[in-house]
């Protein structure tokens, strides 16, 4: 709680219809639809406008990854009969530093449409300061008291260390420092093999660096393991060192950078791995500490702060959305998923209309080479729910489009019930972030295989593969005697 200081008297209470606390991609989502309603917003921001997802988060991994891909695409253009270097990392001349600025010119072309700005021009009074709850009714951000009608909770989530000995004495990147990077790390280890570890350490190997990623787990768990194996393989190819299911004892510093200390196998000696930087990617912390949730009689968890299935809180007149979030409505960590409560938020907070959302509908994207994409149940999931699933697969080797552009790693996989109802999706190939697409609505919509086996899709594109994983469902039916002697019946009628 913060400690109460005496101060000159304020002005006047504010008192807007929907005061939004915290200028991510949550808050500036909600505060700008609610805007377009004439609604009277107030935004309060105490960092940059954007949070995380412009100033470190997707567009910036997103630019870094676009480099790196760019550097591979010029050591493989051999494969196309053209010449450029040759296929080995060092083959491609990188110029770090104008990666750098070409990251930071991307941030700055979409700056302005988080702008105060903008949204100052949209009627909506941004606030730059931190926001604190001093009552259920009352959120203070310097000394400007805010009475709204609703409260939106917006804050987001940093990077968090894990409690590894010696890591606190060593200098170490995070998601966040990784992008103000002017030069290249030589040896990069990545602690972490989650979306945001893998996203990195491939752009980073691509770009030049040499790459471990230490991992307690296996790489990507949440993903469907068939994928995942793809993405490993690829990891290999693109030169990473992978050290999964390791016991990390401690970290060091060491002469030219610092030092990971892993445990044997077996009980055999440690292994030393150094490296010139350490790249920290273990996970997110909520920001909650400065709110005063508490005063506010607002409950939290460690994941943050704990709402139910319609983003309220225990306070009624108040709701979180985004990486703040947890609980039953809570847990999803991505823009989109941010951009989906806020406008489930609005509905409820100008409609007064139940929240209902749809956790299973939103996508889940690891933007790698191949990329990984995945909505609804995995095959993991909905076996535990039915016996009575079916698995259909469609390889990208199989397909036209695929074969053209050297593309053939991947799969289509659909997770659908016995009548062909859509339960979950994975994807993983290139483009596999766009392909799922049509799937979120199938899942939403409660759509089956048959729909999209139905669609008559532009030839030859890699959306084929998703209709052709859809038109295998068929299969075995073309099989049947019965089908097969109404076929011949029916060829009599001429
Ligand atoms: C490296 C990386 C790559 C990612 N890539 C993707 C991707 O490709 N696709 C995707 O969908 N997601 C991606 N994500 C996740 C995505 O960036 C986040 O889920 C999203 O930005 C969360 O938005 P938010 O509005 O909840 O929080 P944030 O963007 O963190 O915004 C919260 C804002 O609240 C402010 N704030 C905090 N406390 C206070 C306070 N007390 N008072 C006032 N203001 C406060 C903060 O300063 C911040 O501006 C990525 C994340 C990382 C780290």
């Amino acid at each position: 709680m913060s400690t109460t200081t005496a101060t000159a008297p304020g002005p006047a209470p504010l008192t807007p219809d929907i005061c939004v606390i915290g200028a991510g991609a949550a808050g500036l989502s909600l505060a700008t639809a609610a805007a377009a309603f004439g609604v009277p917003v107030v935004l309060v921001e105490h960092g940059r406008m954007g949070g995380s997802h412009l100033n470190a988060g997707s567009i910036s991994a997103r630019a870094l990854g676009a480099a790196g891909a760019r550097a591979l695409a010029v050591r493989e253009a051999g494969r196309f009969g053209i010449s450029a270097g040759g296929p080995q990392v060092n083959d491609v001349q990188v110029n770090y530093l104008q990666v750098h600025d070409h990251v930071q010119r991307v941030i700055a072309a979409i700056a302005p449409n988080d702008s105060a700005e903008r949204l100052g021009a949209l009627g909506v009074p941004v606030i730059r300061s931190e926001a604190r709850f001093i009552s259920r009714s009352t959120v203070m951000a310097g000394n400007q008291a805010i009475k709204a009608r609703r409260f939106v909770i917006a804050t987001g989530s940093r990077p968090s260390a894990p409690p590894l000995p010696g890591l606190d004495a060593v200098p170490f990147l995070t998601s966040e420092s990784v992008f103000s990077l002017t030069r290249r790390p030589e040896r990069l280890l990545v602690l972490g093999a989650g979306s945001t570890g893998v996203e990195l350490a491939q752009a980073m190997a691509r770009l030049g660096s040499t790459v471990s990623i230490v991992e307690t787990g296996g790489l990507l768990r949440h993903a469907d393991p068939e994928a995942a194996l793809i993405l490993r393989r690829a990891l290999l190819r693109d030169g990473i060192t992978l050290h999964e299911q390791a016991r990390v004892l401690r970290a060091e510093t060491v002469k030219g950078g610092v030092r990971l200390v892993l445990a044997g196998p077996d009980g055999g000696t440690d292994h030393k791995l150094d490296g010139t930087h350490l790249l920290v990617a273990t996970g997110r912390a909520p920001n909650i500490e400065a709110l005063d949730l508490e005063l506010g009689g607002i409950a939290s968890d460690a994941g943050g702060v704990i709402v139910d299935k319609g983003l309220r809180t225990g306070n009624r007149r108040v709701f979180a959305i985004g990486d703040c979030a947890s609980g039953a409505g809570g847990g999803l960590h991505s823009t989109h998923a941010a951009h989906d409560q806020a406008g489930h938020v609005l509905r409820s907070a100008l409609f007064r209309l139940p929240v209902r959302t749809h956790a299973t509908a939103i996508p889940h994207v690891t933007y790698c080479h191949p990329e990984l994409a995945s909505v609804g149940l995995s095959e993991a999931e909905a076996r535990k729910r039915s016996a009575a699933i079916t698995i259909l697969r469609w390889p990208y080797a199989e397909n036209d489009r695929a074969q053209a552009e050297h593309e053939t790693d991947g799969f289509v996989k659909l997770v659908a019930d016995r009548r062909g109802r859509v339960l979950g999706v994975s994807i993983v190939g290139a483009g596999a972030s766009e392909l799922i697409a049509p799937w979120c609505m199938a899942v939403r919509k409660g759509l089956t295989v048959q729909d999209m086996a139905a669609l008559a899709l532009p030839y030859p594109t890699f959306s084929e593969a998703s209709k052709r994983a859809a038109m295998s469902f068929y299969a075995p039916l073309a099989a049947k005697p019965g089908i097969r002697w109404l076929i011949g019946i029916l060829r009599r009628f001429g």
